[in-house]
């Protein structure tokens, strides 16, 4: 009898999931050298051994057959299998021209999912080997205008200041646009915990989701009017004798002066509820003695989403919450390392640490770190929608010639997709990493196969500032590569390989630590044998102790205040339909991976109040064509009583949803699409969809 090969023999690897920012914990069996099966664990700090479907499926997708193996070429207008050597000879034509002479004719376009040292090592390409200013990230779809609103306010943004454990000791949470229950689900525990204690858990959406069911109490406002509710709960509070600041704060007297114009009878009219509702809202929040305002992408997606989060931001700092445990203001991060994502580099403004790259001492500092002359070092360059806008525009317009794109697809995620999707098309280079041909990388001119999420090592920074090991469980398939091994390639390329030959990627891991030492997320003091004993918020300092809180006074700015702002509020609401979009459950981000998940299935479907339907001569499985100023798309009808009778619901991880969207409305500070309200119109197409297209079936999992 033969002895079985070491081989074969089940090993076990713990890392953490490649989808949203709870980033549970999961154990990988791995057999015959391939990672399948993936268990929850209970010791992890933040799921305790919950996780969601989509963490446990994700595993399906790592030897698809569809799965990028080899680089691929567009040679006659179809995309060919080549080798490396062919690969490089493309990239170096391509980008040394450029690299050398008009280096802001390259566009480089990251992920909040990528590993924070692979954030690093992307903004370190753009800005040391490539010399590009036109760096920035799909995060900008995410979370910027919440971390616009924190970093204008408090100097940084770490999401949740708090462990996500004080949750549980909140007596009130209002939660803005965040449906928990369907994009977070292991952290409905921390609500159940605070709601087991009695906490008041209110809803505030167009939509009564899944959350609201759990939550109990749902305040459907109108799409885009969050900032009136806060306004008008300040005003009120004011009138009660409820202002006590946090800390002393700069404008606090023009906030409230501002607040003053919004009776209830205003905010009645502006968020499309009643006064009462306001006014019970109110009372509900100036009883509170721990009360947390937490804000998902349904108040942050606007062309005012920085203000609207400015709102929350003062209303809590004036009624005295900032940095009590369990209670204030805090953003939940979507991506899986949308925290680490947007601290390291890889925004266009954004030097690691998050360092600012138009500050003088921080770019002399990174300049020295990296072994060049500040001069060289550019400026901030292109925000993502306006990367994508310039793509293929002449250099007279500030076009784009070139662009890399890395674990993103834009043609299915940004703001009026299908005019992105003509720019892409009209680039001379369009140069896509990822491991599934994704509708981006169909319209490359070279396709870079690159890693999973088990296939390499690295960081992430979960939604409360906690950074954890994602380890490597098995190799790239074919002929792949590491993604950061890619990035060191595309250097050689352009032939500035000095700073990208790094022996193996722990020392790249040493060098993103140390770079980050001074800086706001500073991740100094830790190690990768340091990491295997377990997690840490940020900051940790090489010398001092991390601080697990953040949003307690004093601030980063001069003089250690907060810098409150007044908000500016759009007064007009549409008097038609709005058109929202937002996440299902069962989906990720552009659906390159869930789509493909055969565990995974989910409807693309419109959600209508059926009372609007009623109005079209609607029924539920006919199909209706939107239109918005920026395209059209059929779409077969699903009933959802929850809904507002004025809003229009699709979700956004299929290619055409956000072909309705807008491509140039942004909002001023955080240049977010307003992806959240377009106006819309319908029209019936009266054809049936069978029932197989159009119902979600399966049960969800809340971690409860
Ligand atoms: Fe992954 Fe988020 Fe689901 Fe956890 S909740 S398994 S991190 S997708």
């Amino acid at each position: 009898m033969t002895a079985p090969s070491p081989a074969s023999a089940p090993r076990r690897v713990r890392t953490t999931c490649p989808y949203c920012a709870v980033q549970c914990n999961f154990e990988l069996t791995i057999e015959n050298n391939l990672p399948v099966k993936a268990s929850p664990v209970k010791d992890c700090p933040v799921a305790h051994g919950t996780v969601c479907k989509k963490g446990l499926a994700a595993l399906n997708d790592l030897r698809h057959d569809e799965r990028l193996t080899a680089p691929l070429l567009r040679v006659n207008g179809e995309l060919v299998a080549v080798s490396w050597t062919v690969a490089l000879d493309y990239l170096r034509s391509a980008l040394r021209p450029l690299a050398q002479a008009t280096p802001e004719r390259i566009g480089v376009f990251g992920s909040g999912a990528l590993t924070n040292e692979k954030t690093y090592l992307l903004g370190k390409l753009a800005r040391v080997a490539l010399r590009t200013p036109n760096i920035d990230y799909n995060g900008r779809y995410c979370m910027s205008s919440a971390s616009a609103a924190l970093n204008k306010t408090f100097g940084f943004d770490r999401g949740l200041g708090f462990p996500l454990e004080e949750v549980g000791h909140s007596d009130l949470i209002l939660l803005f646009g965040a449906n928990i229950a369907e994009t977070l689900p292991p952290m409905m525990q921390y609500l159940k915990a605070a709601k087991d204690r009695g906490a008041i858990i209110y809803n505030i959406d167009p939509r009564a989701t899944v959350t609201a069911k759990v939550a109990g109490r749902h305040l459907g406002i109108r799409a885009g009017s969050d900032a009136a509710l806060a306004l008008g709960i300040l005003r009120l509070l004011e009138v009660w004798g409820k202002i006590l600041p946090t800390a002393p704060a700069e404008n606090m007297e023009a906030v409230l002066d501002a607040a003053r114009q919004y009776t209830p009878g205003r905010v009645a009219y502006l968020c499309g509820i009643s006064e009462d509702e306001v006014l019970i809202l109110a009372r509900a929040y100036a009883a509170a003695r721990r009360p947390l305002i937490l804000t998902g992408r349904g108040a942050e997606q606007h062309a005012h989403g920085t203000d609207t989060v400015q709102a929350l931001i003062n209303l809590s700092f004036l009624a005295g919450h900032f940095g009590k445990p369990g209670a204030g203001y805090a953003p939940l991060t979507g991506q899986g390392n949308g925290q680490g994502g947007r601290e390291h580099g890889q925004k266009n403004d954004q030097l690691p640490g998050a360092r600012h790259l138009a500050n003088p001492i921080d770019r002399a500092h990174m300049a020295a770190f990296w072994n060049m002359a500040e001069a060289d070092l550019p400026q901030p360059g292109y925000s993502a929608q306006e990367l994508l806008n310039a793509c293929g525009q002449s250099a007279e317009q500030g076009g784009i010639e070139a662009l890399i794109v890395l674990g993103s697809n834009p043609v299915v995620s940004a703001a009026g997709a299908g005019q992105i999707t003509e720019r892409l098309k009209s680039l001379k280079h369009l140069i896509v990493i990822d491991v599934l041909p994704s509708e981006t990388a169909r319209l490359a001119t070279l396709v870079l196969p690159g890693s999973m999420w088990c296939e390499e090592d690295g960081t992430t920074t979960n939604l409360e500032g906690r950074v954890q090991r994602r380890r490597k469980a098995a190799e790239v398939p074919g002929l792949a590569r590491e993604d950061w091994q890619i990035l060191c390639l595309i250097a050689e390329a352009v032939g500035r390989p000095e700073g990208f030959e790094y022996a193996d990627f722990a020392e790249l891991q040493t060098e993103f630590l140390r770079s980050t030492a001074g800086g706001k997320a500073d991740y100094s003091g830790l190690s990768a044998q340091q990491l295997d004993a377990g997690s840490a918020q940020w900051p940790i300092p090489a010398s001092g102790q991390p601080s697990p809180h953040a949003y307690a006074p004093p601030y980063r700015h001069v003089g250690g205040q907060a810098r409150l702002r007044v908000p500016e509020v759009p007064s007009r609401v549409s008097s038609g339909l709005t058109l929202t979009t937002g996440r299902h459950a069962n989906q990720y981000q552009s659906g390159t991976q869930t789509r493909r998940n055969p565990g995974l299935k989910a409807s693309f479907e419109v959600q209508l109040h059926p009372d609007t339907a009623r109005e079209y001569g609607l029924k539920a499985g006919e199909a209706v064509t939107l239109k918005t100023a920026h395209g059209e798309l059929t779409l077969p009808v699903a009933f959802a009583p929850g809904l507002r009778p004025d809003t229009v619901f699709i979700p956004f991880h299929w290619p055409g949803a956000n072909a309705l969207t807008d491509p140039e409305l942004l909002d001023p500070h955080s240049k977010m699409p307003a992806f959240k309200t377009t106006a819309v119109t319908l029209w019936p197409v009266r054809v049936n969809v069978p029932e197989a297209r159009r119902s979600e079936k399966e049960a969800l999992s809340y971690g409860l």
